[in-house]
């Protein structure tokens, strides 16, 4: 197995993509970007869970580009909001709103209540063309804090305070989040596995796409 195996990305996230890209990096595979393809219609994120979701988004990229392909869910679970914004995390304040709104948003809901507890999930999930997929997941608990706190990550990290650290995600450097962040924890179970994962994916592609020889 000389050549890497060819993985895209399926997101236009490019915090998510920064995160993957470091936490892959000394693996045998070669990361791809949907940028550097014609665009792809969009997939519509409709499923119930962060599983689905994941799933739905890496087979659909990976059967219109014949290339095997990972996609991540993810998104914050606050538990006194019933569980808000999970599989909305993205779109929550509004379809165009920026990070900083989308966390205003959540400080705004979570004035004057005292159950802070948070927890951010990511599934990741690898597929290949004829729609199988292979599923990682992972979390992590914190708590929602009185104020954004700090200038790395994106999306929800300033308010995510990560109590063992006494920091918000958005405090830690990449490497400090991606050792115990939802996502980091996720793509270790992968990475545990990779070397499985790279011989699934080479016996799961059509024959004509087959990576190595
Ligand atoms: P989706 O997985 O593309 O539906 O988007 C998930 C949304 O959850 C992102 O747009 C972020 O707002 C939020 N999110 C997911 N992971 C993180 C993280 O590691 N830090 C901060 N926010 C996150």
């Amino acid at each position: 197995m000389d050549q890497p195996v060819p993985l895209v990305i399926a997101t236009t996230n490019k915090g998510k993509i920064h995160e993957i890209r470091d936490l892959l990096k000394d693996y045998s595979v070669k990361i791809m970007e949907l940028e550097e393809f014609d665009p792809i219609p969009r997939v519509e994120e409709d499923g119930n869970s962060f599983e689905e979701n994941a799933c739905k988004k890496a087979s659909f990229t990976s059967k219109v580009l014949g290339l095997p392909a990972l996609a991540d869910d993810s998104g914050l679970v606050v538990e006194a909001l019933g569980g808000l914004p999970g599989i909305h995390s993205a779109r929550y304040a509004g379809k165009n709103a920026t990070d900083e709104q989308k966390c205003a948003r959540i400080l705004m809901e979570m004035k004057d209540r005292s159950n802070r507890k948070a927890i951010f999930e990511c599934v990741i999930s690898i597929a290949v063309p004829n729609g199988n997929a292979l599923t990682y997941t992972a979390h992590c608990k914190g708590l929602i804090a009185p104020k954004p706190g700090g200038q790395n990550g994106f999306g929800y990290d300033p308010i995510f305070y990560y109590p063992p650290l006494q920091k918000t995600f958005a405090e830690l450097t990449q490497k400090e989040k991606g050792c115990i962040s939802h996502r980091g924890k996720a793509l270790m179970a992968l990475k545990n596995e990779f070397n499985a994962t790279v011989v699934w994916i080479c016996q799961h592609m059509p024959v004509q796409k087959k990576i190595y020889m």
